[in-house]
């Protein structure tokens, strides 16, 4: 993973030599010390000298591979990582603790769609010191605190862009990561749901080891990232990749951002409910959708079938402008399988597009809790550190291999 994929922190300082090594490390796993030499155009001698500064500050470990050489590999060292996702009516705050590999999880309800005290951000600072508590850590020792916001942060201010915060009203005009790391006197980084979605995905899924990803996140909401080059791409504005905002018809719902025939207001968790209703099979949530559809619901079959075409319209046209390597389809509504790829793969214009770029592959997203792991990737990249693989105690794992789905 490159450092410039950290959101809204510059990293630690590392030489470039130690920057070159932990960069591999982390696309590609356990590496030699020969191997790493290759792959960094660095002198073994070089190699050496970083190995041994990385080993004595308990950022790698080594594990013989055979009689002649030990492989290197990333994982030690790396204390307490905070992080939470927060969505408009709650807060998932989460504590890693790599040293004793453990998971602590809290859930906070809040009615954000308004103002008030109870709403505000104090309540997150609230329960992240409550997380520590109840896990008997101390805030001090946490290494960084990496959060995921359901809005776009506009990279000028640090804030939620202004068309975003009526989701989070108590939340405006606040520049969050300056005003977390206040309060909390620990490092805070801060960035969108979908752009941490897709940096775990990138960094432990279908993503990993390919420089030109694009990922649609779909559950409550709509989001999408871009990852060019190896970074995240935000464009100038900070908010680049926010494809549920891509206008696919001018006749269809108007969008809490002000547009109308949006794909968020067409593919959204609400907007799949709202199409239920007036059938005989009103749901109210989208895995109950995705359940009864399996269980041979038409009109729940029906609605995941449109969904998947209008996500291939927007995947496709998406496909056009930044020719990815590899897309991936994450979130709730990704939990559909079949239901949902059969009309996403059938899409006139995703067979238009896969016929002339024949290398893009398309997957459904394999990490599941993405959001929260990719606070995790966020925060080990901001602290140039790195895992090379989930381990067990930080996920529930579904499966380790992509589904490929075109
Ligand atoms: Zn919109």
């Amino acid at each position: 993973m490159s450092a410039d994929a950290t959101p809204e922190a510059k990293p630690a300082s590392r030489g470039g030599s130690v920057e070159k090594v932990l960069t591999i490390l982390r696309m590609q796993g356990p590496c030699s010390q020969a191997v790493l030499a290759r792959q960094t155009g660095l002198s073994k001698g070089t190699i050496n000298n970083v190995v041994k500064k990385l080993l004595s500050e308990s950022i790698v470990s080594l594990q013989q591979k055979n009689r002649k050489e030990s492989l290197v590999i990333l994982g030690v060292g790396l204390g307490y990582v905070a992080t939470a996702e927060i969505h408009s009516e709650k807060i998932k705050a989460t504590l890693f603790d790599f040293s004793s590999e453990r998971r602590f999880d809290v859930s906070v309800a809040l009615g954000f769609s308004t103002a008030d005290s109870s709403s505000s951000p104090g309540v997150l600072v609230q329960a992240l010191q409550r997380l520590c508590q109840e896990a008997g850590v101390d805030f001090k020792e946490v290494s960084c605190v990496s959060l995921a916001i359901q809005a776009p942060i506009d990279r000028a201010t640090g804030s939620i862009v202004n068309w975003a915060t009526s989701r989070l009203p108590a939340w405006k005009d606040i520049r969050l990561a300056e005003w977390f790391a206040d309060q909390l006197g620990v490092p805070v980084i801060v960035d969108n749901d979908a752009n941490l979605a897709a940096l775990s995905e990138w960094t432990w899924g279908c993503g990993r080891g390919v420089e030109d990803f694009f990922y649609l996140f779909c559950s409550e909401g709509v989001g999408g990232a871009i990852i060019l080059g190896g970074k995240i791409y935000r464009g100038g504005t900070g908010v680049a990749g926010e494809v549920g905002h891509m206008v696919l018809g001018d006749s269809g719902p108007v969008c809490f951002c002000g547009g109308r025939g949006c794909l968020h207001s067409l593919v959204s968790e609400r907007a799949i409910l709202a199409a239920l209703d007036g059938s005989e099979s009103p749901q109210d949530s989208l895995i109950g959708v995705i359940e009864a559809a399996r269980h041979g619901d038409a009109a729940c079959r029906r609605v995941l079938f449109e969904a998947g075409r209008s996500l291939g319209r927007a995947v496709a046209n998406t496909a056009r402008v930044i020719a990815p390597s590899v897309i991936a389809i994450g979130g709730t509504l990704s939990t559909a399988d079949e239901l949902l790829t059969d009309s996403l793969k059938s899409a006139p214009e995703i067979l238009n597009v896969l016929s002339i770029s024949s290398a893009t592959k398309l997957h459904l997203a394999v990490v599941s809790d993405a959001v929260t792991l990719g606070c995790v990737a966020a925060a080990l990249s901001h602290l140039t550190r790195g895992i090379n693989a989930i381990p067990g105690w930080m996920r529930p794992v579904s499966s380790d291999e992509p589904i490929v789905i075109a």
